[in-house]
């Protein structure tokens, strides 16, 4: 294997990002938000379940001649608002389950943002530190030429999640043309530059929550040049979100990774932190423009804005009583329980959800395959400039409907993607 692509792929292996409990905290929401809108039972109920689910066992040759059997799995949650859209992540702990609450996770981001796409998800059960570069390929190749009815540009389109990466991408791509024997770029997003990736992706998350930080701090009326914030998570989105907001003028003042913290009341220049953690494997810890902090004092650091960017459920019962932000802008999928997100609400903290607040990275796929199949590719600008404008509609979209039904952003955002993928459900007709 390649030292580059090695590297990326064991640093980016962490466990599962979301585990099925935490998608329970989700239809916890689905439910509240249908009983909101008096959704009819008999919707909520077509609309909970995956529309297909396939499952592959895929007979991998290794490079000792030996055979081994990997199950993939691919499911699409939703295909009523478009073709599948959703990662594919490898991975010992994958399962069904979880590929399935991923996949609905998927449907319910797409529709909050507007963007014309269902929920899917896949992966593969493996661990992938164990096999060699060869083998990655193989077992990505033998994955997608199994799955080759069920993907494809108009149909279900993967993109890279936990240890798959743009080289994976490239392989599906790769592969899906061969058998179509044609040219299908837009089949994978997350892809090269060179390959047809679009420009602005490796940014876009992080960019979009500082734009709904933005959006959310004129609707509170709060000064963003004379605002400061505290960053959980280092990583591609804690790092770009940080920037961001340093470049909207808030004072980033206290960061944290996996190791340690970093305060600067002053404010900490994330640049040169990002140039420190860029030489130094990701980490942040002995960055000489700030103070070590204790990594666990990140979410209850006096600051106006509380970004969340590392992990599922920080925010709970137990500390949310104790986070002094005014805006948490979700980074991460999952950060704050129900009971962690019941407190913020009472206390009058305005949380923008993560199905909103970092579904930047969704968006730009959206452009990548827009591109793809228009064969035009856009500047950086243009990617840039449209991305805010989808971010800034999809969070006025979501604003709108808490003020209307006088609830938080996390349950407007629930409400808006069960009215969306209904409204399209009940106009298709349920073929029965
Ligand atoms: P990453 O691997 O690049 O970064 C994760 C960061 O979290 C690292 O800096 C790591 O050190 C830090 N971390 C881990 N444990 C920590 C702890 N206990 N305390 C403080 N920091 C800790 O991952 P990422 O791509 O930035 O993703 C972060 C989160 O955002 C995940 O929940 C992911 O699912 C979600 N997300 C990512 C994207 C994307 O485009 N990358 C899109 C949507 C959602």
């Amino acid at each position: 294997m390649g030292m580059k692509v090695r590297k990326t792929m064991m640093t980016e292996l962490r466990s599962a990002t979301i585990p099925v409990s935490t998608y329970q905290f989700v239809l916890q929401y689905l439910d509240q938000a249908a009983e909101m809108i008096s959704l009819d039972p008999n919707l909520l109920r077509i609309i909970k379940e995956p529309r297909k689910t396939t499952i592959v066992k895929l007979p991998i040759q290794m490079d000792d001649g030996s055979f081994q059997i990997f199950t993939g799995y691919r499911v699409q949650h939703s295909t009523v608002r478009g073709p599948g859209k959703g990662g594919i992540r490898y991975h010992p702990n994958v399962n069904l389950d979880e590929v399935s609450a991923l996949a609905a996770w998927m449907t319910w981001k797409c529709a909050v943002m507007g963007i014309p796409f269902g929920g899917a998800k896949g992966g593969i059960t493996c661990d992938p530190k164990k096999l060699s570069r060869n083998e990655l390929e193989r077992l990505t190749r033998r994955y997608t030429a199994d799955l080759l009815d069920v993907l494809g540009p108009e149909k279900d389109i993967p993109a890279p999640d936990v240890n798959t990466n743009e080289q994976i991408m490239a392989w599906i791509m790769d592969t899906f043309s061969m058998h179509s024997r044609k040219h299908e770029s837009s089949v994978v997003t997350g892809k090269p530059i060179v390959l047809g990736g679009s420009r602005g992706r490796t940014d876009a998350t992080g960019n979009g929550v500082g734009i709904c930080i933005r959006e959310a701090a004129k609707t509170l009326g709060i000064d963003l040049a004379a605002s400061t914030a505290a960053v959980q998570g280092f990583g591609n989105v804690g790092s770009i979100t940080a920037r961001s907001l340093a470049r909207m003028g808030v004072k980033v003042i206290a960061v944290s990774d996996v190791n340690g913290g970093l305060e600067n009341k002053k404010g900490i220049d994330v640049d040169a932190l990002i140039e420190y953690a860029h030489n130094n494997d990701g980490a942040i810890v002995g960055f000489p423009g700030a103070k070590p902090l204790d990594k666990d004092r990140i979410l209850e650091y006096k600051c106006d804005i509380l970004v969340p960017a590392a992990l599922e459920n920080v925010i709970t019962k137990a500390n949310a009583g104790k986070v002094r932000a005014k805006i948490v802008g979700e980074g991460a999928n999952g950060p704050t329980t129900p009971d962690g997100d019941d407190i913020l609400y009472r206390k009058g903290i305005t949380v923008i959800p993560d199905i909103l607040c970092n579904a930047g990275g969704v968006t730009v796929s959206y452009f990548e395959w827009v591109q793809d199949r228009e064969g035009y590719f856009w500047s950086e600008k243009m990617v840039g400039d449209r991305l805010e404008e989808h971010m800034m509609r999809a969070f006025n979209d979501v604003h709108e409907v808490a003020r209307k039904y006088k609830c938080s952003l996390r349950l407007a955002s629930y409400i808006l993607a069960v009215q969306r993928v209904t409204e399209v459900l009940l106009l298709r007709g349920v073929y029965a």
